[in-house]
């Protein structure tokens, strides 16, 4: 029991790698505010039959990360739930592939203003709960390899996910004297449906593999386990860094 008596809210957590941070988080003892978003795969009923799967300690809740009233919110249901919150992992993503010729207006600010708007109102909402709590918290992003390493025809989504590193690490001293820690985990290519369509195609799959040293793809279970360390007071000295998980991906050699 990695994460006994801990708070944690994790964001679009109704799929992939937030849901098994949840599963995770649960196990080792964790309350969880599960966040979904209406509209999206779950809806208030399927929701919280999918918490009360999860165990006693799991609360579905409801909220758009890119809206303050809502993250506001969010916080909130899991504060008066639990009395506390001391983790939170913005993990709420989504993609868009498009020519960098084509990209709209509206495809880089709805990108933006999940994967990077939406961490940056979690962060903050969160923040300010853990320093009034004043024991210090643990913020955790899954941001991607490719906040470091180019993907061609998805600027935008690059874009966030390079502003999540240095969000990561400004905030890692900022909120340092608050004892509250930031890191990054950054997966490679991972199992879930926001990879659906590659799956779906034996030549791309064929392609990826190709380029992972390990030569498989990861489970979004391998990517809860780092996050239940990151979470856990195994951790408490570990801030402002990535972790890689991504079979070697990003440690590729070039073909030439
Ligand atoms: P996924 O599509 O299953 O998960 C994304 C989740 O975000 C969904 O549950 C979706 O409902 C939720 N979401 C989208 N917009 C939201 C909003 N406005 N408010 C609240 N929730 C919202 O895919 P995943 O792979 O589990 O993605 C999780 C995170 O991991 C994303 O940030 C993604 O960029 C990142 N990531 C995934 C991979 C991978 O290979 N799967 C690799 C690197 C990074």
């Amino acid at each position: 029991m990695r994460l006994k008596d801990k708070v944690a809210l994790v964001t679009g957590a109704s799929s992939g790698i937030g849901l098994s941070i949840v599963e995770r988080f649960a196990a080792e003892g964790a309350s969880v505010g599960m966040n979904y978003r209406i509209g999206g795969k779950l809806n208030p009923k399927s929701a919280a039959a999918r918490a009360a799967k999860l165990g006693p300690n799991v609360i579905p809740v409801a909220g758009d990360v890119s809206r303050r009233p809502d993250v506001e919110q969010m916080v909130q249901e899991v504060v008066n739930k639990f009395g506390r919150l001391d983790i939170l992992v913005s993990n709420a993503g989504i993609e868009i592939k498009r020519s960098f010729l084509e990209v709209t207006d509206e495809d880089w600010n709805r990108i933006l203003s999940v994967n990077l708007y939406g961490a940056f109102l979690a962060s903050q909402i969160a923040a300010r709960q853990m320093a009034k709590q004043g024991q210090g918290g643990k913020l955790i992003y899954i941001s991607s390899i490719h906040e470091d390493v180019n993907l061609p025809d998805h600027t935008p989504y690059c874009a966030s996910k390079g502003g999540l590193r240095m969000l990561m690490r400004n905030l890692s001293v900022d909120l340092a004297p608050l004892k509250i820690t930031a890191n990054n985990i950054a997966p490679g290519f991972i199992v879930t449906p926001i990879n659906e369509s590659t799956l779906k195609d034996p030549e791309a799959v064929k392609n990826s593999l190709e380029e992972i040293p390990l030569r498989r793809f990861g489970k979004p279970e391998e990517v809860a386990g780092l996050a239940v360390f990151l979470a856990s007071s195994e951790a408490d000295y570990v801030t402002g860094s990535t972790y890689y998980i991504d079979g070697g991906m990003v440690r590729q050699v070039a073909k030439y």
